[in-house]
């Protein structure tokens, strides 16, 4: 870990303290031209005693604007000192979750994990029309099925066709054969260009995709591709749980990757993360954004740098090793929730590295699920599937309960 430590609160407020002093202060400096000010007084007290003590809630109230993307060009100069830390946190990741070589990265905070993805395929679209002349026809997104909602909802916004690779029922694999049936087909019907999305963690199964299936295949066919890691679900587990994990920039043939601070970080929601290598990001260039200094190579417009703060002060209040503890608390937990399931034979889909176990819901009637809120694959009456996701709040009593009302169906 090169950038990655655990630090002591008072050292994390003076750092943003420092951070917010060197941003505009509206409370106190003259600026005229933003539609923008501290959030509202009569409502949010800028002088609440707590704050003091509370640095991701004062940055809230101070309300900076992280607008913009902050690893390229120039950056609107009103918030640098937030925008800084917003550099630190990014470069925690690439660097030392994810294997970059430093400063070899772009990306921003996105409001989630599906705009981080749709900038993806945003990036990768345009890659393909700016350096190929590619038509959108041209062009496809090639996912499994398990892959999450948000790459249909970018292939209808961006106009580009997304072909859906079937995977094996029990383990969630990617059938290799009906794969390559797909590619040949779809090459055969004039696509040439190829975005492909590998799951680091499916939101339904936790299942792991190897991007290899992907890339050796197209690498045999000789097509253009571009690969992007969804880690929105993984990003924060599958890392630490498998240290040997290579779904990472070590690998030359990924190009970006997503993650959601707001899910197992435990972040406020607006803190998703897209990362990439550079060279990628300004094929989204607006160059008709001119009133925000520097460049807007985002999807969104103003964002709130409050996101950022809290997303820094999670990762340098634990640092490596307190996080890699409370991952394997829950893989503990996982483990032992698995074994209780094997002693009764309910059979459920895990990935030893993720912390969802995904039941049969053959063998879980509908008011069980009910009552302990497992979320089903569709909420139909076609649903096979039910998962428990062990979280922090997750503990073994509560499984326990799910247990015991399992067995008294025996
Ligand atoms: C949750 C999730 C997303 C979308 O994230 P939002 O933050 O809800 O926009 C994308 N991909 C996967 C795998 C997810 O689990």
């Amino acid at each position: 870990m090169k950038y990655w430590k655990k630090l002591p609160h008072r050292s994390l407020q003076t750092r943003i303290e420092m951070a917010l002093k060197e941003n505009v202060d509206f409370e106190n400096d003259i600026s005229l031209g933003y539609p923008a000010s501290k959030l509202d007084n009569k409502v949010f007290y800028s002088d609440a005693s707590f704050l003091k003590d509370a640095p991701t809630l004062k940055t809230y109230v101070a309300n900076p604007n992280h607008i913009g993307c902050h690893t390229f060009g120039d950056s609107e100069s009103a918030f640098k000192g937030t925008q800084e830390i917003e550099r630190e946190v990014l470069r925690v990741m690439a660097v030392d979750f994810f294997k970059m070589e430093d400063e070899q990265f772009d990306g921003y905070i996105a409001p989630g994990g599906t705009e981080a993805n749709i900038q993806a395929l945003w990036v990768f679209r345009n890659y393909f029309t700016n350096h190929f002349n590619a038509k959108a026809s041209e062009i496809v997104i090639l996912a499994s099925e398990d892959t999450h909602y948000s790459i249909p909802k970018g292939s209808n916004l961006l106009n580009i066709d997304l072909m859906s690779a079937p995977v094996q029922f029990e383990s969630r694999e990617i059938d290799a054969v009906a794969l390559e049936s797909i590619v040949k087909k779809a090459i055969a019907d004039g696509k040439k260009y190829f975005i492909v999305i590998a799951n680091m963690a499916t939101t339904m199964f936790g299942s792991v995709d190897d991007p290899d299936v992907y890339t050796n295949l197209l690498d045999s066919l000789g097509v253009q591709y571009k690969l992007h890691i969804d880690g929105a679900y993984g990003g924060f587990v599958y890392p630490f749980s498998n240290l040997k994990s290579s779904i990472n920039f070590s690998n030359p043939k990924i190009s970006s990757i997503t993650i959601d601070a707001h899910k197992m970080l435990q972040a406020p929601y607006g803190t998703g993360v897209y990362l990439s290598r550079k060279g990628l990001i300004e094929n989204v260039i607006t160059k008709e954004a001119e009133y925000v200094e520097g460049m807007d190579l985002t999807l969104c417009g103003s964002r709130s740098g409050a996101n950022a703060i809290a997303v820094y002060m999670i990762l340098f209040t634990y640092g490596p090793y307190g996080w890699y503890e409370k991952i394997s608390v829950l893989l503990m937990r996982t483990n032992w929730f698995c074994k209780q399931l094997d002693q009764l034979s309910i059979p459920y889909f895990r990935n030893e590295y993720m912390n969802i176990v995904t039941l049969y819901s053959s063998h879980v009637p509908h008011e069980i699920a009910v009552k302990f809120d497992l979320v089903p694959e569709q909420h139909n009456d076609k649903n096979k599937w039910y998962k428990v996701v062990i979280m922090d709040h997750v503990e073994i009593d509560s499984l326990l309960q799910l247990i015991n009302a399992l067995k008294e169906l025996d």
